[in-house]
């Protein structure tokens, strides 16, 4: 009896010890051979258990995407053939924890009279979808002209008998595996290595998704150190570990097979020049800049992948958040932040995007610093921001301006300045003291802080809070109010916007304000994580500057000498970020304007920010009784394709031509605008619902009829109809988008009228 107590409670301990292992899934590239030796033996000895994990190796299925995996969770490391993992196009968000073979084996195997990769032209090539899009391959038959259009690239059926039988000229093979069989078949072929002509990579490289390490870096070490260990043994004991493969996961190849890949796989490791297991982030960048060249890559692409060391020096770095911080955010989940109105070039809630200059500091700041996603929540019209986070329909407010008497709040330090300006008639002087004014009665936005300031400043003056910055500026405009003072950028934007012809900066209130992010009280932890998000952007000037340049941009003025408002504009609205323009460039400067931004750098015709300027101002004046407005929304039929065949520079060189063709073929009056990707709006005033018909129609035949750079054929989709003042914007452009949708159900490259209602 007491026997058998003895052993349940040892069954009982040993059982309570596997649950503490921690539990691992690693997915492997391909099927169990000696590639995969190091990781086998690390667990088979019991590395891995050392390390406290419970490692399961799982063998490639043809299904399985590992990168996508990895990405959504499903495998906690994978093993991969690249140093810089690309999915979907863009740059996944994983690190590169060790790399065991510095060489890649990935070749072509060519029939003998395929010499070198131009002979490639005009031949049958075999490999997967992914080594013709990302890899040493796609590069090298990039670099010489050899793709789809001339040659025969076909998907790998993974038979070398293809290739034995004469069914293919090429196929991509691995030198440890494919060349043993050939040599013993007796089979003559030629070998074309990307590494001889430039394109060098790695291979079994051991990934685990960013997020994994930043929120336990230290256990992807501990799986590292112990699959050294695993290699180390594997190379010391070659002929144990092919045993170890062969007695307990895989027949699929001979015991001489296994030791020629041995051998291989030994030669691809470079131990005489890399430490076993390093990663080289160099490496990842030059086939990153590689890539970029090539046009595999989309131009917009940044580099933005790590190795292990990267990722810890940046965490230790740059996050400058604690260990209890850390903690605290990863137990949120999540973070959101409470935004209000249209707050235009600093932030608004667009089409269900945060956009705008803040949203762009915030939205860079948190990603680099938080580990969590940012989310926002915009305020409701009618609520304000200190009623939303009291009810706590978000964790923290975006932009606030910090007011030392309200105790129900907390303010981060700022992280982003702007002075206020006076915005007069154009033929008012400028203001050069505005002490001067006390018989004038001045605007002012509605803020209480500002207000608070501006009083204690100037208390002779009488200035009256406005609502409405719009309504406030064509008071002044139609002599109303002397001037209205606000935020520069409210100022700058809604100038350029609607009044250029009858506003002007007439003063600059030396001192700025300051927008800060605010907490409810007592959340300190917040308010402390906040503090160091905020203190990064405001010491990042290179940022601050490249997201002013997003928004607001130059513009050519002739009519109007805008040199003080330049220096005014230059020297203190942007303050820190404009700094380095020195006076000399001021004054070169001196007859260019700050406004939005409102043109797409790729196509030239208007961007989003423009398709919303002219989609209000219709709607406005559709309600004043102006006559009928058109829209016409346009998507380029299967634009993917495009990109997936001939690469991403074909891709925007096409949008370019599609574009200007839209353009060649409307009336000079219309308006074309890049409404998202490969989508286009375009707004046509004096127009009926016939007329609306016959131009998408028009357009629609233009298109299909176009032959493209390339010589390529493309066709749109089209929605259209009449704009309806009784109804929002956003009602318009979703009755119009429906059409859109209906044109590409029946079958696309056709014209819908939008059922407007
Ligand atoms: P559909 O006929 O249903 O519209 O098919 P589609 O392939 O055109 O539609 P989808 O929306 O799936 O794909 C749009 C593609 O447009 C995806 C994206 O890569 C590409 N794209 C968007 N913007 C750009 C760009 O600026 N340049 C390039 N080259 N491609 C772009
Ligand atoms: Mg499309
Ligand atoms: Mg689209």
């Amino acid at each position: 009896m007491k026997l058998k107590l003895g052993i349940v409670l040892l069954f009982m301990y040993t059982g309570a010890f596997a649950n503490d292992l921690q539990y691992v899934r690693v997915q492997l590239e391909w099927k169990y051979q000696f590639e995969f030796a190091g990781f086998i033996a690390a667990k088979e000895l019991g590395y891995y258990r050392e390390v406290g994990l419970d490692v399961d190796l799982v063998e490639y299925e043809p299904a399985v995407d590992n990168i996508l995996s990895l990405i959504q969770g499903d495998a906690d490391y994978v093993v991969h053939n690249s140093n810089l993992v690309v999915h979907g196009g863009h740059i996944a968000p994983v690190v590169v924890l060790a790399t065991y073979f510095q060489r890649s084996p990935l070749i072509f195997v060519t029939h003998p009279s395929i010499r070198t990769p131009g002979d490639l032209v005009g031949k049958r090539i075999m490999g997967t979808t992914d080594e013709f899009r990302y890899s040493s391959l796609a590069l090298l038959l990039n670099h010489f002209y050899v793709n789809s259009t001339n040659s025969d690239v076909r998907e790998h059926t993974f038979s070398i008998d293809d290739f034995i039988q004469g069914k293919v000229d090429a196929m991509s093979a691995f030198r440890s595996n494919q060349l043993y069989e050939l040599d013993r078949l007796g089979v003559s072929y030629n070998v074309i290595d990307p590494a001889d002509y430039g394109f060098v990579s790695s291979a079994v490289s051991v990934l685990a998704t960013q997020n994994a390490v930043v929120q336990n870096p230290e256990q992807p070490q501990r799986f590292v150190e112990a699959t050294n260990r695993g290699w180390q043994y594997a190379l010391d004991n070659v002929d144990e570990v092919i045993n170890m493969i062969l007695q307990r996961y895989s027949q699929q190849k001979s015991a001489e097979a296994l030791r020629y890949e041995a051998a291989v796989s030994e030669q691809m490791m470079q131990l005489d020049l890399f430490p076993l297991g390093a990663t080289s982030d160099e490496l990842g960048q030059r086939i990153f800049k590689q890539l970029k060249r090539s046009g595999l890559l989309h131009a917009d692409e940044q580099y933005k992948q790590y190795t292990l060391d990267t990722l810890l020096a940046k965490l230790g770095q740059e996050m400058q958040l604690s260990p209890s911080q850390r903690q605290y955010v990863l137990d949120k989940g999540e973070l959101t932040a409470c935004i209000q109105g249209d707050n235009l070039p600093l932030e608004a809630f667009q089409s269900q995007a945060y956009v705008g200059i803040v949203a762009e500091l915030l939205q860079a700041a948190f990603r680099r610093d938080v580990p969590v996603p940012l989310r926002v929540h915009p305020v409701a019209s009618g609520e304000s921001w200190q009623e939303a986070l009291s009810l706590g329909r978000c964790d923290f407010v975006s932009m606030a301006v910090a007011n030392g008497k309200d105790k129900n709040f907390f303010y981060s330090r700022e992280y982003l300045q702007q002075p206020l300006l006076l915005a007069t008639s154009i033929d008012t002087l400028f203001v050069s003291d505005l002490h001067r004014l006390s018989q004038r009665t001045i605007g002012t936005v509605n803020d209480e802080p500002i207000l608070e300031r501006l009083r204690a400043t100037y208390p002779e003056l009488k200035f009256v809070p406005q609502d409405d910055s719009r309504d406030a500026l064509t008071a002044v405009a139609n002599g109303e109010l002397f001037g209205y003072i606000d935020e520069s950028s409210v100022i700058a934007n809604q100038i350029q916007k609607t009044y250029s012809d009858s506003l002007k900066i007439g003063a600059t209130l030396g001192q700025g304000i300051g927008f800060a992010m605010a907490v409810a009280q007592g959340n300190n932890e917040l308010l402390e994580i906040l503090d160091g998000v905020a203190a990064r952007i405001s010491s990042d000037e290179l940022a601050i500057q490249r997201a002013y340049n997003n928004w607001v941009s130059l513009r050519n003025e002739t009519a109007f000498d805008y040199t003080l408002f330049w220096q005014i504009f230059a020297g203190v609205a942007v303050a820190g970020a404009f700094l380095f323009i020195n006076n000399l460039r001021l004054r070169r400067l001196s007859h260019q304007l700050l406004t939005m931004s409102i043109t797409d750098s790729l196509t030239g015709v208007g961007n989003r920010a423009r398709a919303d300027q002219l989609l209000r101002s219709a709607h406005r004046d559709l309600k004043k009784g102006a006559p009928g407005c058109g829209l016409i929304l346009c998507d380029i039929d299967h634009f993917k394709t495009i990109n997936d065949t001939h690469g991403h520079q074909v891709g925007d060189v096409i949008l370019k031509e599609f574009a200007a063709t839209l353009l060649s073929a409307m009336r000079s009056d219309a308006e074309i605008c890049r409404w998202g990707g490969e989508e286009f709006l375009i707004l046509i005033r004096e127009t009926d619902e016939h007329g609306l018909q016959v131009l998408a129609d028009r357009l629609r035949t233009c298109i299909a009829e176009t032959t493209f750079s390339a010589g390529l054929k493309v066709t749109a989709s089209f929605g259209f109809g009449m704009q309806n003042p009784n109804i929002s914007i956003d009602r318009n452009i979703t009755n119009i988008d429906d059409a859109l949708y209906q044109a590409k159900n029946s079958g696309r490259n056709c014209a819908v009228a939008a059922d407007i209602h």
